[in-house]
């Protein structure tokens, strides 16, 4: 289920500062593959420090797409550390979710209602459009440095230099390249020889509209929910509504086009409650997702010389725990520390993913787990684990509010040797 990589990792233990100073490893030119969440707020870390940062992406345009995201406590704490003013823009353009409402599919019957104020921790839960959140971090960065139309094709790197290869014939050398493109990550295949991963056996579908129905009042995340198939409905702010059906399935086949596209959702949620029917009838096809989600990829090692990774590129993860864009926030903010408080860049990115691997695998195999809990929401994780799989980390195995706690109050003090804390 999971895809365990055989590569190395070091290790060291030191506490590091968290403020940021002037990157002290001297670079002057760092270029980012992709202009996505990972690619962007790292960016505009790297950026604080004085660093000339670039990010290339191979979408021709910015266009509205995706649909919603939520972000968690510890994924806020770790853009805030960031760019502060960027989650007070997220607040006031997003809408903060207050409570968890699980419903029958059919009738709408209420199930489950869960209080999600977040008081316990120092940031709330959130959700908001994707392309609202990328827009917001864009708006961070010089729009000279961010080039469209630039999808790598190669690199070389010797000691002092990577060289970027471009799809366009164009060329650039910088003195780190990050590799923030994604789950089909071409910087991780040329690095490591990884392709994307193997098929999870679910799909998604997502969408997004202007809606309001009594059922859907504000600040409120709900679910419909049959077995094998969960249809989550989350308030966007500014009277948008996300939606996304999961559901499995035993081919990973894709629609022709955005019609079948459509099509295939409506079919999927047919009988259920009017609502849902409604939801996706109103949505516009061309902007519905249709993806397969991939088994977790466990890399043991992110970085080589002059490269290193983040995001979906290092660590894919499911959808089911809603952790994918929160810690990709938490690496943003890790490895722009770590190249500030080290002089040495190896020595930087050894830190970097020291702190951030044994966390985001504990996560990874989390999510496994959150999916088996939509089929049986009474399931243990020791039970879960210790039946289907080999070695796990005890700390993925533990109850539900000892890892929630452990999940959202991420220390952004950073101790380095884990063992230590
Ligand atoms: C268009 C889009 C819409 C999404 N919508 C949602 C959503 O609605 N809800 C949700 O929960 N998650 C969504 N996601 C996924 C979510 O953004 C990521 O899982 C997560 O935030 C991790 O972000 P990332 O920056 O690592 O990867 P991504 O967000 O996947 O970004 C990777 C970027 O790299 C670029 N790229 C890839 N290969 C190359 C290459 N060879 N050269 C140059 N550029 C390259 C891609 O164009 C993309 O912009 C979406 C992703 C994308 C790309």
């Amino acid at each position: 289920m999971t895809e365990l990589m055989n590569l190395n990792t070091p290790s060291e233990s030191e506490q590091i500062d968290t403020n940021f100073k002037n990157s002290q490893t001297c670079l002057k030119k760092v270029g980012i593959i992709g202009a996505g969440p990972a690619g962007l707020a790292t960016a505009i870390a790297l950026k604080k420090q004085g660093i000339e940062v670039h990010i290339y992406d191979q979408a021709r345009e910015f266009k509205p797409i995706g649909a919603g995201l939520t972000l968690s406590p510890n994924g806020l704490r770790s853009l805030a550390a960031i760019a502060p003013d960027v989650v007070e823009q997220l607040k006031r353009q997003g809408s903060q979710i207050k409570q968890f409402k699980v419903r029958t599919s059919k009738r709408g019957w209420t199930l489950i209602t869960q209080s999600m104020t977040g008081d316990e921790y120092d940031q709330p839960f959130m959700a908001v459009r994707w392309f609202c959140l990328q827009e917001i971090l864009r708006s961070q960065l010089p729009p000279d440095n961010l080039h469209l139309n630039h999808r790598l094709i190669a690199f070389e790197q010797n000691h002092q230099s990577v060289t970027l290869r471009f799809e366009n014939d164009e060329a650039t050398t910088v003195d780190l390249l990050i590799g923030a493109d994604g789950i089909r990550s071409a910087v991780r295949k040329q690095l490591f020889g990884v392709e994307k991963p193997t098929y999870s056996g679910w799909m998604t579908w997502r969408g997004v509209l202007k809606y309001q129905h009594r059922l859907l009042p504000p600040h409120q995340a709900t679910v419909f929910a049959n077995r094998g198939k969960i249809f989550l409905l989350l308030d966007n702010g500014d009277g948008h509504i996300s939606w996304s059906l999961e559901m499995l399935s035993e081919t990973s086949h894709r629609s022709k086009n955005a019609k079948e596209v459509k099509e295939r959702a409506i079919q999927e949620l047919a009988k259920w409650h009017p609502v849902v029917q409604e939801i996706i009838d109103l949505t516009d096809a061309n902007i519905v997702v249709e993806r397969p989600v991939g088994n977790p990829l466990i890399l043991p090692k992110w970085s080589n010389n002059r490269i290193t990774l983040v995001g979906d590129a290092a660590h894919y993860m499911g959808p089911h725990l809603g952790q994918g864009t929160n810690t990709t926030f938490e690496d943003a903010w890790v490895l722009s520390a770590c190249l500030s408080n080290y002089g040495n860049l190896e020595e930087a990115l050894g830190y970097y993913e020291k702190n951030r691997i044994e966390r985001t695998t504990i996560v990874q195999y989390r999510t496994l787990f959150s999916a088996a809990q939509m089929f049986n929401p009474f399931i243990r994780p020791k039970r879960f684990f210790n039946r289907s799989f080999g070695i796990v980390p005890e700390q993925a195995k533990i109850g539900q509010k000892a890892f929630s706690d452990w999940l959202y109050q991420y220390n952004l003090s950073l101790p380095i040797n884990h063992h230590e804390k």
